[in-house]
């Protein structure tokens, strides 16, 4: 990314601020209707199993694989079809378009912990989680475009982009999740009643609760990450190695190593910092359908300890 871009205010004054009327909407609908896992109906431990394994597909193959390490930092390159069925993925956890997330992303990046870092948690915790989500920040907008020259060039995400079909892409994965539950139920059950009841179940665990756990354990690398933890690289900024978060995400919570090094593949750099994505990576690779996977180089950052 070019120095040359101009930093934008990374929070907004309040009187400046407008919120994003439909995204505080969707916001607050989903966490309204996420509620409905506790109503004696809605509520199955299949669940659990059901948020996690949705996780996996649309959490950390979307969301850390596609979005992240491919889209944001090309850690990786993919087969093109790959590239879009992954970017798919990721649009499947309603966290915006592509473009907008990689955008904000290597804003972040640029910008950590300093004007310009459109949601770091040294503005408060729940502005760096969620706050800034909802948050038109008129200035980021008009900036976002310069740190994305390569996706907007790019005729598979302009076409997402546009008119917002992306969202299109979001409903149509829950009419195919509320159809395949409805099935299921048909299938095991045999009644129609038994069969809705599945179904209900599907949008509950397998649309909602997944959608709104996804949305904490990414957000929680933007706000816990930068605040909680140990640095095992003097990045200049507050991001943070944090176990819990790697754990819940599959390995984007080794933050620190990531902005020491946010080009490789790999953000667990020790042995014991388990990063499943990057594992994920690593089959890719050896079934042959990722190469170019960018290894971890950290030259350039003195170790937090001063070991290094
Ligand atoms: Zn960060
Ligand atoms: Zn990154």
């Amino acid at each position: 990314m070019s120095s040359a871009v101009a930093p934008v205010p990374s929070r907004p004054a309040a009187r400046e601020r407008a919120v994003k009327r439909q995204t505080a909407l969707v916001l607050g609908g989903f966490h309204l209707l996420a509620l409905l896992a506790v109503v004696p109906y809605c509520f199955t431990w299949w669940g659990i199993p059901v948020v996690l394994v949705g996780n996996a597909v649309f959490g950390s193959i979307g969301i850390n694989l596609g979005y992240h390490r491919l889209l944001t930092h090309r850690a990786v390159t993919v087969p093109r079809w790959l590239e879009k069925l992954f970017t798919v993925c990721g649009i499947c956890s309603l966290e915006g378009p592509p473009l907008q997330w990689v955008a904000v992303h290597r804003m972040h990046h640029q910008h950590s912990d300093e004007d310009g870092d459109p949601h770091s948690p040294a503005h408060g915790f729940y502005w760096g989680h969620v706050g800034w989500t909802y948050a038109d920040d008129a200035a980021l907008k008009a900036n976002a475009s310069r740190y994305i020259p390569d996706l907007i060039s790019d005729p598979f995400q302009k076409y997402l982009h546009k008119r917002n079909r992306w969202a299109r892409v979001y409903v149509a994965h829950v009419a195919a999740i509320v159809a395949a539950a409805f099935a299921l139920g048909l299938a095991i059950y045999g009644t129609l009643a038994d069969a809705a009841h599945v179904m209900v179940l599907g949008f509950v665990w397998g649309v909602v609760v997944r959608t709104v756990y996804v949305w904490h354990i990414t957000w929680l690398v933007n706000s816990a990450s930068h605040r909680w933890g140990y640095a095992t690289y003097a990045t200049g900024d507050q991001s943070r190695n944090n176990w819990v978060v790697a754990a819940l995400t599959n390995g984007e919570g080794w933050h620190n190593n990531h902005h020491a090094a946010p080009r490789a593949a790999a953000h667990g750099h020790k042995w014991w910092e388990l990063d499943l994505t990057y594992t994920f990576i690593r089959g890719l690779e050896l079934v042959g359908l990722a190469k170019g996977v960018v290894p971890v180089k950290v030259a350039g950052y003195k170790r937090a300890d001063g070991a290094g």
